[in-house]
């Protein structure tokens, strides 16, 4: 194979062309065949007057690996080697999550390789390790991705091998946990990276492959490490209880709202350290009665981590019922949250339960409890103080056995100060706050909760979308999400529906409905927004190969045939100039030749082999 040849798929040396926002190829690495890393070390700064390292605008530390391995020893010993383990790779993932998104601000628009290589040499930047690519292997669209790289004099070893000696185990699992973050993170699925060969073994390095979570076999560990909560992020979880949504009460007397079971697909997804903190929280609570408040912004799905902490506990075969608080008119929230009796007022033609007696034996949603009357608010207060409800026109007190999950967005403590909000009410519902981050606060969940909605719009709507751009995948995790998880489903549900059959999700798919970008998405995504997904590169390509056929085919054939140009050369030469234009999208340059992408994708390896 030629370099000229190999320059289709495969850029080596110095020669670092290839797809510009890539999106596939194979890439076999020389040794140490590195980009400059004066953009990342540039970023490295130290500020020992105020006692202040930042990378990028991340503050880190230096610490002495002495004090690691003492750490790592106590760990062992106190907790076991399985659970230090799972520490320590969850650790290492939150790191390389968040040195992901540096990857993106620093060569977001730089091609494939030297893209992805930003986290090998932050890890090597950071003293952590000296990584060695061995081979890369990416399709985006497709969600394919191998990637194998050599891990010499690793820190982690070395204190290791200091506090245990050789062993039979891998050790790097700090290291592991990054590959693993910084990965799923930059490829927008989750990928597990293993550790087949350590020199905590005696191996002379360490050699570590990286594929998406679904090609590994026996993953169970793994993923108990990553997700310690085993009701998060399972499939076989699904919400099977009967919930009852805030129906539109119209008139208290009509028919009790419809109870809806939830969809299959409402999963808790998330593997960053705000996500596995809030399950923690909710096991840890869910064996208990106690109330339950949870505080975060709209979207963040608090409804989910409500039905889930039911679900887990011990009320799981009673009832889960939902309201919120803020779709109930003012006048009917009392009669709607506590029923109301026949003749309480004009309208009241029969007697019916109100959530809270349905609620009986299980769980009590109350979304958006901010918003409830201070007279609703009182009768609330009894019943979480008395366990006694009163119906709307009734005197008599109904005894219910019901635990109280209660969500805001809003500040409480602010409102009980305005006066909006009964202090003693708060108190009562404060007993167990638990705090769910933003999404821009948890970006490490972004490649599970993606493969998630994909998977779930492409079923409901029918669609064999493949998967996401590269820069569509940049852009997600640059974007500042105000609207949180719920913005993001509803982003990927449009993004699945506008894409193509046989496509992946671009980024014209995605913002469309006025989101305020900032300059990092703007910045990477070129011509992406401007250009929707390519259409006007296509049209022009299909304009020059039009012009060609006309009037200048007769000179163009003479030049081919007088420079001596062979029926090779020219395919491959044709080959290339489309896949460049199509930015490495393989169907994009298949559909500019008018050949099927296996067509293309087999012309290719052709000329590599
Ligand atoms: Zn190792």
């Amino acid at each position: 194979m030629t370099d000229k040849q190999a320059g289709i798929l495969r850029s080596g040396g110095p020669k670092r062309t290839g797809d510009a926002i890539g999106q596939c190829g194979t890439q076999i690495f020389d040794r140490f065949d590195l980009p400059d890393i004066e953009d990342l070390a540039s970023r490295l700064r130290f500020s020992p007057r105020t006692g202040r390292i930042w990378l990028d605008n991340n503050r880190m530390i230096l610490m002495h690996t002495r004090a690691l391995g003492a750490l790592r020893r106590e760990l062992v010993e106190t907790l076991g080697i399985s659970a230090a383990r799972a520490l320590l790779i969850r650790m290492g993932y939150a790191s390389g999550a968040q040195d992901a998104e540096l990857a993106v601000k620093v060569r977001g628009t730089a091609s494939f390789t030297d893209f992805f290589l930003v986290g090998p040499q932050l890890h090597a930047l950071e003293g952590i390790v000296n990584v060695q690519p061995v081979r890369l292997e990416s399709d985006t669209a497709t969600g394919h991705f191998y990637g194998e790289f050599l891990w010499h004099d690793s820190a982690e070893d070395e204190v290791h091998i200091e506090q245990f000696g050789f062993g039979s185990e891998s050790a790097c699992w700090m290291q592991q946990g990054y590959a693993s973050g910084y990965t799923s993170v930059f490829v927008g699925r989750p990928v597990l990276f293993r550790e087949v060969e350590c020199r905590a073994t005696g191996a002379q390095a360490c050699r570590i492959i990286g594929k998406p979570l679904s090609e590994w076999d026996a993953t169970d560990e793994e993923l108990r490490y990553l997700q310690p909560q085993s009701f998060a992020n399972r499939d076989r979880l699904i919400v099977s209880n009967r919930t009852a949504q805030a129906a539109p009460a119209t008139v208290p007397a009509a028919a009790p709202s419809p109870e809806v079971p939830a969809t299959p697909e409402k999963l808790l997804v998330g593997a960053s350290a705000g996500f596995n903190m809030v399950c923690h929280m909710l096991e840890k609570v869910a064996g208990t009665n106690a109330t339950v408040l949870l505080l975060g912004e709209s979207g963040v799905g608090k409804e989910l981590f409500a039905q889930t902490l039911h679900r887990i506990s011990k009320r799981a075969s009673g009832p889960f019922v939902a309201i919120n608080c803020a779709a109930i008119p003012e006048h009917l929230i009392e009669s709607e949250l506590f029923g109301v009796e026949k003749g309480a007022f004009t309208g009241a033609t029969e007697s019916r339960a109100g959530r809270f007696e349905r609620a009986h034996g299980g769980t009590l949603f109350l979304d958006e409890i901010g918003t409830l009357t201070l007279q609703a608010q009182g009768k609330l207060l009894r019943a979480l103080q008395e366990g006694e409800v009163e119906r709307v026109g009734d005197r008599k007190s109904r005894k219910v056995d019901v635990r109280v999950v209660a969500a805001t967005n809003v500040n409480l403590r602010d409102c009980t100060r305005k006066g909006t909000f009964r202090e003693d009410l708060f108190f009562r519902l404060n007993v167990f706050p638990i705090q769910i981050p933003p999404l821009r606060d948890r970006r490490a969940d972004i490649p599970l909760l993606m493969e998630h909605f994909l998977k779930q719009f492409r079923s409901r709507h029918g669609k064999q979308v493949t998967g996401f751009t590269q820069r569509a995948i940049n852009g997600l995790f640059a974007y500042d999400w105000p609207g949180n998880i719920r913005e993001l489903e509803n982003m990927i549900e449009r993004g699945v529906i506008l894409a193509a059959d046989g496509e992946a999700v671009d980024l014209c798919h995605l913002f469309t409905s006025g989101e305020i970008l900032s300059a990092n998405v703007l910045a990477m995504s070129g011509d992406g927004l401007l250009n929707p997904c390519g259409q006007r590169e296509a049209a022009r390509a299909k304009e020059t190969v039009a012009g060609a056929g006309g009037g200048d085919a007769g000179s163009l054939i003479d030049t081919l045939l007088g420079n001596g140009t062979s029926l090779d050369d020219l395919e491959e030469q044709l080959l290339q100039a489309a896949v460049e234009r199509a930015q490495g999208n393989i169907s994009e340059a298949a559909r500019m030749l008018g050949i099927t992408r296996p067509q293309l994708a087999y012309r290719l390896k052709r000329k590599i082999v």
